[in-house]
């Protein structure tokens, strides 16, 4: 199966607030199969469409990290619709923003809905890092990268490095 190419920052689209899916046909199954091959590719737990330059709101992941015994896991128009008040602080990274990582405060359980695979209306509460990934990926959808949450400094300095070791990202 083909692997799509995963845009890195500063490149604005990974700024674009993606567009909800109408209906999960094949041509939505058919992307998140690629993105799902993608992911396990770079190799990531998470990946969002716009990372591939596909502004849908439409996101895969598999934090089990075997791949001998895949649990991938396919969103569409995931929305969270319950935080916990507690928080939980992980060391996060982004197939984006290859090679760096920073410590990123979020809500240790949500509730998500979303259309499944097949179409399916799913709502899950989820906890531990699931609960960040599901959360760093939604954030993408609404043009949100993890280094936002950093300080101007910090994040600027990051995307300086990244840049210059993938000189070749796409740059509009
Ligand atoms: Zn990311």
């Amino acid at each position: 199966m083909a692997k799509l190419d995963i845009i890195n920052v500063p490149d604005p689209l990974l700024k674009t607030v993606s567009k909800a899916v109408g209906q999960v046909d094949d041509q939505v199954r058919q992307l998140m199969d690629t993105m799902l091959e993608t992911m396990y590719g770079a190799p990531g737990i998470g990946l969002a469409a716009i990372q591939v330059a596909v502004p849908k709101r439409v996101i895969v992941l598999d934090i089990a990290g075997d791949m001998d015994n895949p649990q991938p896991l396919f969103m569409v128009n995931p929305k969270v619709v319950w935080e916990s008040e507690e928080f939980n602080v992980y060391n996060e990274g982004c197939l984006s923003v290859p090679e760096h990582y920073a410590e990123i405060e979020r809500p240790a359980e949500v509730t998500v809905q979303y259309l499944d695979y097949d179409g399916k209306q799913q709502e899950q509460t989820v906890g531990g890092l699931l609960s960040t990934c599901v959360q760093h990926e939604i954030d993408h959808l609404n043009g949100v990268v993890f280094i936002d949450y950093l300080s101007k400094l910090k994040r600027n300095m990051i995307i300086k490095k990244v840049h210059k070791a993938t000189p070749d990202t796409t740059v509009l």
